[in-house]
């Protein structure tokens, strides 16, 4: 049997992914210190004999006694607003924290998979943007606490590949949404459909026409685990291309909500991109993936789950 480390396996993408490896008979040792993550997220599987939880920071050395296979780093705060409010946390999880994940990986002899973003490509001026891209980030900006970090992470991940022979993987993620997403973490989606479902204006940053291009949470994991068993060292974008206005998004969730909020606009947050799409040739040609899940049957499972809470 495999075993996986996940780091940050509390989180809104970590806890998909440990549900994916263990509905795959693979053993999970979720490691998270709830900065951003939450137990909710992950209660449901306290009760398989695959999973073990540990409290833990991960930019502390990392002890594990099991023999582990893959070791997957998904520590970090990732909404602008989380990153924000945890700066040096951001920072320290993005470097201290992925030379942890990469010695645990070279100690157990393990794959590694770095969960980068497509903050590495800044605010973009190649459009859509593919891997060989090597972007326009402002390193002082407030996002680059992010930014410089998952570039950092990177470089770190190449250089135990290179230097050390681990097998690693890169996956650079696009904007993903679905169920497990905080409603108050500050990001598009949960703040419009949480302001929708209760009836307050929608908060659009600047003129709204800055686009994003949103991916559904399994269409995200599955491209994910088949990139894990694949042999692809280098990056490689994993997102839906589908792009979209934000001022379009605003519409989409007031109508799939059935909701008479209207439309508000506030400043437009420093360096906030003003395009991103993911150019996906490379996940389609290497790993035989493409997301299958439309916008609307995505907004209706997640608007679904907001309104359970
Ligand atoms: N945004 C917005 N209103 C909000 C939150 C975000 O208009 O209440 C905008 C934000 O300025 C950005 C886009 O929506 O242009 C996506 O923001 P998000 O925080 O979801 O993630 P990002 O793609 O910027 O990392």
């Amino acid at each position: 049997m495999k075993t996986a480390v996940i780091t940050g396996g509390a989180g809104f993408l970590g806890s998909h992914l440990c549900d994916k490896l263990i509905s795959n008979n693979i053993n999970v040792i979720c490691i998270d210190n709830l900065l951003t993550g939450s137990f909710n997220n992950i209660s449901h599987l306290f009760e398989s004999n695959l999973f073990k939880f540990v409290k833990h920071d991960v930019t502390n050395y990392v002890h594990i006694s099991e023999k582990v296979d893959y070791v997957l780093h998904f520590a970090s705060p990732a909404s602008p607003s989380d990153y924000l409010n945890y700066p040096i946390q951001t920072l320290k999880v993005g470097s201290l924290g992925t030379h942890n994940a990469l010695g645990l990986a070279k100690a157990k002899n393990a794959t590694f998979l770095l969960a980068s973003t497509s903050e590495v490509y800044g605010d973009p001026l190649v459009h859509p943007q593919n891997e060989d891209y090597w972007g326009n980030v402002n390193p002082i900006g407030p996002r680059g606490v992010y930014d410089e970090a998952k570039r950092f992470a990177e470089a770190l991940t190449m250089a135990y590949h290179r230097y050390h022979n681990i097998d690693t993987r890169i996956v650079r993620i696009f904007n993903t949404y679905g169920p497990r997403m905080r409603v108050n973490d500050g990001r598009a989606l949960p703040t419009f459909i949480s302001q929708a479902l209760n009836e307050k204006d929608l908060t659009v940053f600047g003129n709204g026409e800055q686009t994003r291009s949103f991916c559904f949470v399994t269409d995200l994991i599955d491209g994910i685990y088949k990139l894990i068993l694949s042999n692809e060292n280098n990056p490689i974008n994993i997102g839906n291309p589908k792009e979209i206005t934000i001022n379009e998004i605003a519409k989409e969730i007031i109508k799939l909500s059935n909701s008479k909020s209207k439309i508000v606009y506030k400043d437009l947050p420093i360096d906030d991109p003003k395009v991103r799409q993911p150019d996906i040739s490379k996940a389609k040609k290497v790993l035989n993936w493409t997301p299958i899940i439309t916008r609307k049957e995505g907004f209706e499972i997640t608007i679904k789950y907001f309104k359970e809470l």
